[in-house]
């Protein structure tokens, strides 16, 4: 399926009383890698939940391709979700089932529940075939039939990747994917996400605690601070004071005007 592409025009969020995001315009364009970053409590995690339509806008409008999400039917919803594949911080694998039942079970969005229950426990050859195709690439190949929790973090995270891209979606949301593993294995799993959106075309938005990381693999970022945009280009550009307002540090130096 051909990616799409996601504008934001004007998108208040609240919970209560609190703002989680206020007036937001954000175009992601088809194919293209954003890494979302700033302080915690900025409104990361909830501007990639606008995006697959599990958290709604105040005001504002939100499209994904042609449609206005407020607008969907609850059918068109499910189609939208199926072609956005989603990783978790916490993965969200089930560990005392096999790493190929995890993988089929990314076939639920297409398959309904009742489609993805057989998959799951009854797999056709193509379906396991597929499956581990998918584990050889994120490294892998030779866990198929291991229990999940048989495996270590960096692994686990593997799983979840191969899970999102067994969906064969046109986006890959990402919220602090690999926040929970040592630098080492982040920065595996996040080259090897990109790597993957590369190679398929497919469009990535990434919420990242790790700067450096974003600002490694990442051809764009776009920072929030109090839930609005406050930086939105290439990472050379977040340096001096545009790094400084983003993540409200004082200036160096420590006078008025100093750095
Ligand atoms: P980030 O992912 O950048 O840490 P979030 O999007 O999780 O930020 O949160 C943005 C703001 O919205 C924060 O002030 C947070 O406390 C608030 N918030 C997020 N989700 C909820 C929720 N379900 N209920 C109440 N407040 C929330
Ligand atoms: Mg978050």
């Amino acid at each position: 399926m051909a990616p799409i592409a996601f504008t934001l025009a004007g998108v208040t969020v609240r919970f209560g009383d609190r703002v989680a995001l206020d007036a937001v315009s954000l175009d992601v364009r088809a194919g293209e890698r954003v890494a979302l970053v700033g302080p915690s409590g900025s409104g990361k995690t909830t501007l990639l939940r606008l995006l697959n339509g599990s958290v709604r806008p105040v005001s504002g409008t939100v499209r994904a391709g042609d449609d206005d999400l407020a607008s969907l039917s609850p059918a068109g919803l499910r189609a939208l979700r199926a072609d956005i594949g989603v990783v978790h911080q916490d993965l969200r694998l089930v560990p005392n089932l096999r790493v190929s039942q995890n993988v089929l079970a990314g076939g639920f969005g297409r398959q309904g529940l009742a489609g993805a229950m057989r998959a799951m426990w009854r797999p056709r050859r193509g379906d396991l075939e597929r499956a581990h195709a998918l584990l050889a690439r994120v490294g892998i190949a030779d866990r198929l039939f291991e229990r999940v929790d048989r495996l270590s973090g960096g692994q686990q995270q593997r799983v979840a990747v191969a899970r999102a891209l067994y969906q064969d979606p046109g986006v890959l949301l990402a919220d602090e994917p690999v926040s929970a593993v040592d630098p080492a294995r982040a920065r595996d799993t996040v080259a090897l996400l990109t790597d993957i959106c590369i190679e398929r075309g497919l469009t990535l938005v990434m919420s990242l605690h790790n700067l450096d990381l974003a600002r490694e693999f990442f051809p764009r970022l776009v920072g929030l601070r109090d839930g609005a945009i406050r930086f939105d280009g290439a990472p050379s550009r977040l340096e001096g004071s545009a790094y400084r307002e983003l993540y409200r540090l004082p200036h160096a130096g420590g006078g008025p005007d100093g750095g």
